[in-house]
């Protein structure tokens, strides 16, 4: 099945108690898809400046990812700053520099206007309405993620997308700040009422929650010793969620949706181990099998006699 996915193309400034790394490739729709991209192909729609290395694209490229809806346009690519103190769950923004996506208008290739799914990565909720307009069948599956910079700036934009999609990816804090409850189970709850019929709350090191009518189902993030990076988990988190369902579940079931937790949730743990991509370029099929396998023990365990 297809996966079509819009979202930010970026270079990264990042600060980690770990070290610093300036202009890494980065954004929504970069480590959607690369994630995506270790259970199938995977287009993207975006746009990147004159400036932006054509080594990152070909990278992507040899990862089987479909940029025929990337743009280079005139100008600077998207630009993100950030910091992590010691609580890496925090993502501490210093700078965001929109440059071509200021003036992005998203135009689907032909080929790519009927995908089985469809992700609206994070980015202005005008793209993401913009590029909803222009699919010609409805996906099976319509999902979307957002943050706090376009729940602050764009809140009406984005609550008029909110009705158009099936499934939400989001932060705990920013569940929170887009409900206005400070209980997440209340958060997810009111954010269902908002549109989406699923909601995915993602909580960092502490793993993430679906939401899904009257089920609640809790996956742990994977115990990492060693956490660099944690840019990108949440879209790497979405991009092996939707790569696994596309790709080898095929269907909605909520066993799949579990399952699928699950496959974000390790895509999600390996992002974080390394700098920006960089753990994904030599990452192995066996050593996502092995993680999954890691997974299932770690949850696993026999009923509990009262
Ligand atoms: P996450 O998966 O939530 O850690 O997202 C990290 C990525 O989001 C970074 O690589 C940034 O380039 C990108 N990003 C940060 N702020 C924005 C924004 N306002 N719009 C789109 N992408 C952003």
């Amino acid at each position: 099945m297809s996966i079509l996915a819009v979202g930010s193309i970026a270079l990264d400034s990042l600060e980690t108690p770990f070290g610093k790394r300036e202009e890494v490739p980065g954004g929504s729709a970069t480590f959607f898809s690369t994630a995506a991209s270790f259970f199938g192909p995977v287009a993207i729609v975006g746009v990147v400046g004159e400036d932006f290395p054509e080594e990152h694209l070909e990278f992507l490229r040899g990862r089987g990812v479909d940029l025929t809806g990337v743009v280079r346009q005139s100008g600077r690519t998207f630009r993100w700053k950030g910091r992590y103190g010691f609580d890496l769950n925090e993502a501490h923004t210093l700078e965001t520099q929109l440059n071509v996506f200021g003036e992005f208008d998203p135009v689907l290739p032909p080929q790519l206007r009927r995908p089985d799914f469809l992700f609206l990565g994070n980015i202005h909720p005008r793209l993401q309405a913009k590029v909803l307009d222009q699919v010609e069948a409805r996906p099976k599956l319509v999902a979307a993620d957002t943050m706090n910079f376009w729940i602050e700036n764009t809140r009406p934009e984005l609550l008029e997308v909110l009705r158009r999609v099936d499934m939400l990816f989001i932060n705990d804090s920013e569940a929170r700040q887009l409900a206005g409850e400070h209980n997440v189970i209340k958060a997810a709850r009111a954010i269902l009422r908002m549109g989406p019929k699923r909601a995915v709350i993602k909580r960092g090191e502490y793993g993430a929650l679906l939401f899904d009518d009257g089920h609640v189902f809790a996956s742990p993030a994977y115990p990492l010793e060693d956490v660099f990076d944690p840019t990108g988990a949440g879209d790497s988190f979405a991009g092996g969620f939707i790569g696994y369902l596309a790709h080898r579940r095929r269907d909605l079931t909520l066993d799949g949706l579990r399952q699928a937790c699950i496959a974000g949730s390790t895509l999600a743990s390996f992002c974080v181990e390394r700098f920006s991509l960089d753990r994904f370029r030599d990452l192995r099929a066996e050593e996502i099998a092995q993680r999954l396998a890691a997974f299932k023990a770690l949850t696993d365990f026999h009923e509990i006699p009262v």
